[in-house]
Order: C-alpha cells, then sequence, then structure tokens
C-alpha cells in the first residue's frame, strides 16, 4: 500500500467535540481546565514557545492574557490524553514586524513579541517543511491558522454590513442584526496527475522555486463534480484532453484555507499547448525520469514537491505502483 508518509497537516489528532460548541458552560470548564494548551496566531503566523532547542506551539492559557487577551478564542478540540486544545488569535499590535522578505512561495515576513526572547514567530510552511514540529502538532497549526486566518477576515456580516458575534466555540459567526450565521470556509482544490502510459503531465507557476516540476491544480468551482474540474483544469492549462478521472487522497492546505484533492486523469493522448499565464512551463516526464525528480537525481537539476505536499505522493504513486483506471465514473 501507498504510504503517505510526510504528508503535512493530515494528522490532526484532536477529538474536535463539535457536538459540545453550542455549550457554553462546557466550553468555560475545558478553557479553566490545568492542562488546557492554546495555539496561538498572530498575523496569519503561530507563536511558539522556545524550549531548550525544541519549539513548543502548544502554549499555556495564560499567555493569552500575558500578551495582551486574544480577539478570538476557538476550541480545536480534545487530545487522546483528554487536554482541550484552544486556537487564540492575538491583537496585531502583539507583535511587530521588523521585516518582509515575502516572495509569493513562502512568507518571510520577521515577527517578534517586543520583550520576549522565549518567543517565537514561524511562518507555517517552513515549519512543516522543516519538521521544526511533531507532524501531529503541525496539523493542529494547521487548523489554527486557517480558522483564525477566516476570523481576522471576516468581522463583518457579508449579507448586511453588520459586526458579528462568535459563536460555536470560535466555529460560527452571526449577525446580531440579520440573524445570518457565518462558517469558516475551506476552498477546494483539485490537483491531478495527468498520465498516459508511461508518461505523466507535470508544470511550473513561474513561483516555484527553481527546477521544481508539479502536479497541475486549479479551485473547484460551483456547479462543477471534482471530476469536471480536474478535466477542465488540466485542459485550461495544458491544453490536454482528459476521461477517466480517479480520487487518491486529500489533504488540507492552510495556504490560506484550501482542501487538496488529488486525483488522477487518463490523457486521452499527448499533444498539449501550454497556457502561458498560467503555467512556465510543463511535460510530460516518463516513468523513469519521474522517478528521479522524486529522488532529487534528475541529470538537468529538476526535482519533484517535497513529501509535505500532496503532488509528492500523487506523482510516488503513480512513478512506483501505477494507477488503475478500469471502474470509475466518466461523468
Ligand atoms: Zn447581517
Amino acid at each position: 500500500l501507498t504510504s503517505l508518509e510526510g504528508l503535512g497537516f493530515a494528522l490532526d489528532p484532536l477529538d474536535r467535540a463539535s457536538y459540545e460548541r453550542e455549550d457554553a458552560s462546557e466550553m468555560a470548564r475545558l478553557r479553566a481546565r490545568g492542562d488546557a494548551r492554546a495555539i496561538l496566531i498572530a498575523r496569519d503566523m503561530p507563536v511558539l514557545l522556545k524550549d531548550g532547542a525544541a519549539l513548543n506551539p502548544l502554549l499555556p492559557m495564560a499567555e493569552i492574557e500575558a500578551l495582551g487577551g486574544a480577539r478570538v478564542e476557538a476550541l480545536l478540540g480534545v487530545t487522546p490524553d483528554g487536554a482541550p486544545v484552544f486556537a487564540a488569535l492575538l491583537r496585531d499590535e502583539t507583535v511587530e514586524q521588523q521585516s518582509d522578505a515575502s516572495d509569493g512561495f513562502l512568507d518571510r515576513r520577521a515577527l517578534v513579541v517586543p520583550g520576549r526572547d522565549d518567543l517565537k514567530l514561524i511562518d507555517l510552511r517552513s515549519i512543516s517543511a522543516g519538521g521544526l514540529v511533531p507532524p501531529d502538532q503541525a496539523s493542529m497549526l494547521g487548523s489554527a491558522k486557517a480558522l483564525m486566518h477566516w476570523h481576522a477576515r471576516r468581522r463583518f456580516c457579508s449579507n448586511c454590513g453588520a459586526e458579528t458575534l462568535v459563536s460555536a466555540a470560535g466555529w460560527r459567526r452571526e449577525c446580531p442584526v440579520c440573524k445570518m450565521h457565518h462558517f469558516p470556509r475551506t476552498d477546494p482544490v483539485v490537483i491531478m496527475l495527468a498520465v498516459d502510459g508511461d508518461a505523466c503531465l507535470l508544470g511550473r507557476q513561474p513561483r516555484f522555486p527553481k527546477g521544481m516540476y508539479s502536479a497541475l491544480a486549479g479551485f473547484v468551482e460551483p456547479g462543477e463534480t471534482i471530476e469536471a474540474a480536474v478535466r477542465r483544469e488540466i485542459l485550461e492549462e495544458a491544453g490536454v484532453e482528459c476521461d477517466a478521472v480517479r480520487y487518491f487522497a486529500s489533504q488540507p492546505w492552510p495556504f490560506p484555507s484550501s482542501l487538496m484533492i488529488g486525483c488522477f486523469a487518463h490523457a486521452r493522448g499527448r499533444a498539449f499547448e501550454v497556457d502561458r499565464v498560467e503555467l512556465e512551463d510543463a511535460r510530460w516526464f516518463s516513468r523513469h525520469e519521474t522517478r528521479a525528480l522524486l529522488e532529487r537525481r534528475h541529470p538537468d537539476g529538476l526535482v519533484a514537491p517535497i513529501p509535505m505536499a500532496i503532488a509528492h505522493h500523487l506523482i510516488k504513486k503513480w512513478a512506483f505502483e501505477d494507477v488503475d483506471f478500469t471502474q470509475f465514473a466518466q461523468h
């Protein structure tokens, strides 16, 4: 069986306790527990506590008050040991930005909490890619970041413009004027490998690190099936027509709040025409070459994405095990 080892953000260990979110007294009881911990997010970046050489993303609840209070708190869930884990959105003023060298791929803002050398703000992509915290903690950080990104930008009712109130333990906002309920968004994105016999189609966006080729991807639109979105995106970006589509696996991708839906698509042929607005380049790679991309020994220095990304596992599955397109719906 295919191993998804290293896949980022897909190992959330929490019982989300969603059936208890409406119970305010239960929330207060959980929050007051001595083993309760908080994941702190400031300006979209996790705040980690230095613990010797290690970095701990699960801070004591008292840190919320110590850092000036939270704009929003949410119960993420309860660990297998029974400890409640909350997410808290700190006020922007709590942190200071020293520089910003972000490049559209990596968030390279240098943020600090003045007077707190024991705290470190690191962007989530670097935390996960660098293995700075264990995979289960990185998954919790992903949930916290995506949820707080939504709260930070959805204070006002999109229906009437009034300021909304946080409810359901941080998983809903309610409008006090028009009574509309607003829920945190997750945007479905299809990411797919088009294959034909011994070749697969990979492309590169201009913002990708040098030499990296990956599976094509795009947002699912209203009214579309996953299969139709897969076929449309491959046709739009590379001019390749596909028929059968097979689902592989999914991955929460908190940049800012997507769900990556990994699929394989069977191409009808290898003729293609790259959309230069979306892609810098696209190519068919043989299975032999694709293995070299994964193992970082391609003669031209080309590489596949790292295991943190589902694209790596899609490519690996096909390169080493192939894909069976029989028995799948063609709709
Ligand atoms: Zn409203």
